[in-house]
């Protein structure tokens, strides 16, 4: 140990050491005791020069208390730590020289000025901090109350702008708000919707659910929902909307609002409802077509137990002549009103007309008793054709074949449902049309159709099963026998022979009637040489071949035709075309070309089912015909005796015309040798028909030549 007493500086390190010991463990700062005791160090200096200083300055003491609290002594207990130090040991390590009582009296009013000046510093610290605080609060609050009003702005510009409409209502329904976009979707103004309630906007065309799901919502147990609906507006039009309900609860979760947001799907619902219509009717006549009315077959026969169908299945006669001969326009109208009449047959619940396409129509029944209802209906039906239709001042006779099909649902597919009407309606028109007939299992099953034989066509002129017969072509004043026309079969293979009504509309229907006919010309016009050349005696025998209104147009029939003279080595003037009255008239100048051509060339051109047409004889001089073929009709009235003077006269009209055009007559269907001579004294020229003979091999016409030749 040193024997050197502590010089003043030690001294007040020493108070410094004592004071920092006191004070540091309640004081809140970072810095260690020792970094801590030489911050203390210049503030015990301070003191210790007060204490000592020729004039007293109190507020020495001030300016240390302050820094106290500078220096993060800001715990209470620090304060009196600090106040204790200097009371016991400012005097006695700093004021060792001079009068301690006048020491201790500075020291004490050092003290209290330490006191006051910690005192205040730390209120103007407090008061500081709060007003850093406060600062900070009030900032915060105003960029709060900023965001906020932005926020709300925002959804105001969103809510007002909207494209969509929106409503907020109450859990009552009670409407709060609407945006713009909802008033002009209901065309009314805020003041009619506010007072207004959700409940209210029932309608007719409501979904079951959109009402169960609104009261899951208003009670809390659906956040939202998405519905299709549909309102009134005041003018009693619907609204048609994509409505999503959310419901909007309060900051503690408890539901308070409902919000709705509705997109105008009115007009896109009309489009679709239009496009709907439009897929599933027919544009020309306004009547369902195929589509629709095979949903409602289907939905029909797929019925429950007890109900039951009845299927008309009409096809017009004729109709094809119609459009042929009047042209497309008339056709059309035509359609129309046929459809327009059928419309009427079928107006009880459960009945529909529809139209299948081109002259085909169905009337479907449905329900518990339609055995009795399709009978009713086929009859309606029928009656409503007899009428004749009324266009560009004609009276046009329309007829129809029916085929009626009648069962329980559930048992039959929609299409073999249709494919036995199409049957049995083939059937009425193989007896003769202008009838209905019933459906018979046996016969569907026995039944041809048509679909059947135009996918079997084209393998059959491949495998060579149609054949040619020959009906002879007779001169009314001698009996002798002029030619003959060929009249094409197909040989089938399961169905037997089948005559040309069956499948000449189909292979036209597909494009083979021109290699079919091609191949008919090229035999006949052969056989015409084969009859020459084992006939030479008779005379030359001619050849009728039919064409179809097909070949007529098809570029090749011109050079077809001469190649096939000059192959088989025929005369022209050995060829009859026949061609019927329906194709040609009102035909235009390039369709009547390559007859023309041919005609040039010798070939004779028929016009064929002459009267079926209604055709403005007038017209006759334009053609390049040579022949009238008086349709079957004309003589079916002269089978009776006495004959029907009326169709007398009318053929001696035609004949008399006809002979002044130059142009000669033959007569169709001669079943009677009464007709015959009544037809020669009309002076028509040459006659076919089964008193003469039916068609038959070629072999036969020969022999009847022959025997003519003969006789
Ligand atoms: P079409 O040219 O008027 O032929 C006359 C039809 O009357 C033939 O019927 C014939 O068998 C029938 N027939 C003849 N005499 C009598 C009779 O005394 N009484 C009755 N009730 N009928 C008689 P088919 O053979 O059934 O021919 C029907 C139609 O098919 C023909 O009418 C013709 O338009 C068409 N056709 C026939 N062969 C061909 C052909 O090779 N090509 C084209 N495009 N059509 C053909
Ligand atoms: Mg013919
Ligand atoms: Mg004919």
């Amino acid at each position: 140990m040193s024997a050197e007493p502590d010089g003043p500086e030690d001294r007040l390190r020493r108070f410094a050491t004592i004071w920092s010991r006191a004070v540091f463990p309640v004081t809140s700062t970072s810095l260690t005791r020792p970094e801590f005791e030489e911050q203390l160090l210049p503030l015990a200096r301070r003191l210790s020069e007060a204490l000592r200083a020729r004039t007293f300055e109190a507020a020495e003491g001030r300016s240390v208390g302050a820094a106290l609290v500078a220096a993060h002594c800001t715990d209470p207990e620090a304060l009196s730590r600090a106040l204790d130090c200097v009371d016991a040991y400012l005097v006695l390590y700093c004021g060792e020289d001079g009068p301690k009582e006048a020491l201790r009296t500075r020291s004490a009013r050092l003290q209290h000025a330490m006191a006051a000046g910690y005192a205040e510093a730390l209120r103007e610290r407090t008061l500081a901090e709060q007003q850093a605080i406060s600062q900070a609060a009030l900032t915060a609050r105003s960029a709060v109350a900023e965001a906020l009003h932005d926020s709300e702005a925002r959804f105001r510009a969103v809510f007002e702008g909207a494209a969509i409409g929106i409503g907020i209502a109450d859990l009552e329904g009670n409407i709060l708000q609407c945006n713009g976009a909802l008033l002009r979707m209901f065309g009314g103004s805020e003041q009619t919707m506010r007072g207004r309630k959700v409940t209210e906007w029932t309608h007719a065309e409501d979904a079951p659910q959109v009402w169960r799901l609104y009261e899951e919502l208003v009670r809390g147990e659906r956040e939202h929902y998405h519905v299709e609906k549909a309102f009134y507006r005041p003018d009693g039009t619907a609204l048609w909307t994509n409505l999503t309900v959310s419901l909007l609860r309060d900051a503690d979760g408890a539901p308070q609002y409902q919000l709705a947001l509705m997109e105008d799907t009115t007009e896109r619902r009309l489009l679709n409802l239009r496009l709907r219509y439009e897929a599933t009717h027919d544009a020309l006549t306004g009547l369902p077509n195929r589509t629709l009315f095979f949903e409602r077959l289907e939905k029909a026969l797929a019925a429950g137990e007890g109900q039951r169908f009845g299927l008309c299945y009409l096809d017009l006669d004729g109709f094809k002549t119609i459009n042929d001969s009047l042209g497309h326009a008339a056709g059309d109208r035509l359609l129309v009103e046929v459809a327009d009449r059928l419309q009427s047959c079928a107006t009880a619940p459960g009945e529909m007309v529809a139209r299948l396409g081109g002259d085909e129509f169905v009337a479907l029944t449905t329900g518990p008793d339609t055995e009795r209802k399709v009978d009713e209906l086929a009859g309606r039906i029928m009656n409503a054709l007899v009428t004749p239709v009324s266009i560009d001042g004609r009276d046009l006779t329309v007829r129809g074949s029916v085929g009626v099909v009648e069962g329980p649902a559930g048992e039959r597919g929609a299409a073999e449902v249709l494919r036995s009407a199409d049957i049995t309606m083939y059937r009425a028109k193989s007896a003769g049309g202008n009838r209905f007939e019933l459906a018979d299992p046996e016969a569907d099953a026995r039944a041809i159709t048509r679909n059947g034989l135009t996918t079997a066509l084209p393998a059959a002129l491949d495998r060579g099963e149609f054949f040619i017969e020959y009906q002879p072509l007779v001169h009314l004043g001698d009996g002798s026998v002029r030619g003959a026309e060929a009249l094409v079969r197909w040989l089938h293979p399961q169905h037997g022979v089948l005559g040309p009504d069956r499948f000449i509309p189909l292979a036209e229907h597909t494009g083979l009637i021109v290699p079919l006919g091609r191949w008919v010309l090229e035999q006949s016009v052969r056989q015409a040489r084969s009859w020459q050349e084992r006939n030479s005696d008779a005379g030359p025998l001619r050849v009728n071949v039919n064409l179809s209104p097909c070949q007529l147009t098809h570029p090749g029939l011109v050079q077809d035709t001469v190649d096939i003279l000059e192959r088989e080595g025929l005369d022209a003037q050995a060829l009859c075309l026949e061609v019927t009255e329906s194709a040609l008239i009102g035909a235009d100048d390039d369709l009547l070309k390559p007859l023309r051509r041919l005609a040039e060339m010798g070939v004779d051109i028929a016009l064929d089912d002459f009267g079926t047409g209604y055709s403005n004889l007038a017209n006759l001089r334009r053609l390049p015909v040579s022949i009238l073929k008086l349709d079957r009709s004309f003589t079916r009235g002269m089978q009776q005796f006495p004959a029907d003077p009326v169709d007398l006269k009318i053929v001696e009209g035609i004949v008399s015309l006809a002979h002044s055009l130059d142009l000669a007559v033959t007569v169709e269907g001669v079943e009677t040798g009464a007709q015959a001579e009544q037809l020669r004294i009309l002076g028509c020229d040459t006659a076919q028909g089964w008193y003469y003979a039916r068609p038959g091999p070629p072999e036969r016409l020969h022999e009847l030549a022959l025997v003519d030749a003969v006789g």
